[in-house]
């Protein structure tokens, strides 16, 4: 179908996957983006020497559509496998993890995937959607300072996590608010630590079944990374939660000390980020909404189970039912 137009909000993986799809078949789309980078939770921060992933560490392709973009994406050179050992700590024990499950990274950084095959869609960067309008069966978007910025869009999309999309569509519709407000996502405080010397340990990462911390990853270890040795620590939704008014700082000195007990390992001070939309207690599995008569459409990991594999498959349902 031609000269129609898409507003997508939000350029994680379930608004490039939608905006790639819809381009392919002839829309013109137009990608809005409060951040400067593209990914949302697929992040890798940069520094001086060093990197390190402080969202999404991994994901995994357990859906065989999904496996096959995956096996294009290491194709392209975009993502590796990641043979990590993963321990669990519980209980004052370690213990290495059974699961077989095969894990994936972007290769040199998480969001590499999202960073090609753009050329047919209007990026519009650090902009932030505040509100939309609809008049005469086409949709205006307004930023933080309400003055338009894109106008006679046929459909919106919004490929965010759920508060942050019940925002946007709470003056339009009831029954796509009420959606967004049907599922709690849970926040992750995370610590990014650089150390001067390289301690290798007998695992990669460790899932932490007791204390503050709930992930530790030795991310340097990471297919493709470079610079110094840098560890990765996220903390759990409910100390986060108690926490989250704490002075970085001082979160980043108790998580330092809990990855200290654990290890034997000191870190410099570390990169602090206090990420809100970590994680989702409740995700739906209806794929993605689609509310023809308003011409709004939601996608995003919470609509089809989490996770990068649920963003992906989520972003690509929306396409389709705005395709069919
Ligand atoms: C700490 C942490 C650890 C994780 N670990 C894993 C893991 O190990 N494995 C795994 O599979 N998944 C993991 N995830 C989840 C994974 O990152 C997400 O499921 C996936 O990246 C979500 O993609 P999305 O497109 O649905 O949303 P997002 O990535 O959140 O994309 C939404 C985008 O919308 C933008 N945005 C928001 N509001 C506006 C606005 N008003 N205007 C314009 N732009 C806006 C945001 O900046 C963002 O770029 C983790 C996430 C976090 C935070």
């Amino acid at each position: 179908m031609n000269n129609k137009k898409a507003a997508i909000i939000g350029a994680g993986m379930s608004g490039i996957t939608l905006a790639r799809c819809l381009a392919k078949e002839g829309w013109e789309i137009d990608l809005f983006e409060k951040s400067r980078g593209l990914g949302g939770r697929l992040s890798t921060r940069r520094g001086d020497g060093w990197q390190c992933d402080h969202g999404a560490q991994y994901f995994t392709a357990r859906d065989a559509s999904f496996l096959s973009e995956v096996q294009h994406w290491i194709h392209r050179g975009w993502v590796a496998p990641w043979p990590a050992s993963i321990g669990i700590y519980q209980e004052g024990s370690f213990r290495p993890s059974t699961d077989p499950i095969q894990r994936y990274v972007g290769t040199p950084r998480m969001n590499e995937m999202l960073q090609h095959d753009l050329e047919s869609i209007r990026i519009h960067r650090q902009l932030r959607i505040s509100s939309m309008v609809r008049e005469d069966k086409r949709w205006t978007l307004l930023d933080d300072a309400y003055q338009p910025v894109g106008l006679g869009f046929h459909v919106v999309l919004l490929a965010l996590p759920a508060a942050q999309a019940g925002q946007l569509v709470h003056k339009h519709s009831t029954s796509l608010f009420q959606t967004t407000q049907s599922v709690t996502m849970t926040p992750s405080w995370a610590a990014m630590c650089t150390a001067n010397a390289t301690r290798d340990l007998e695992w990669d990462a460790l899932f932490v079944n007791e204390g503050p911390l709930r992930w530790i990853c030795h991310d340097r270890f990471k297919p493709g990374r470079e610079g110094s040795d840098t560890w990765l620590l996220h903390a759990t939704a409910e100390w986060s939660e108690a926490h989250w008014d704490d002075e970085p700082a001082k979160v980043g000195a108790d998580l330092q000390n809990a990855f200290l007990a654990l290890t034997g390992i000191t870190t410099d001070a570390p990169h602090m980020h206090r990420w809100l939309y970590a994680d989702i207690a409740n995700p739906l599995m209806l794929g993605s909404v689609l509310e023809s008569e308003s011409g709004i459409g939601l996608c995003g990991d919470w609509l089809c189970g989490g996770k990068v594999q649920g963003a992906w498959l989520s972003g690509r349902d929306l396409a389709n039912r705005i395709l069919s």
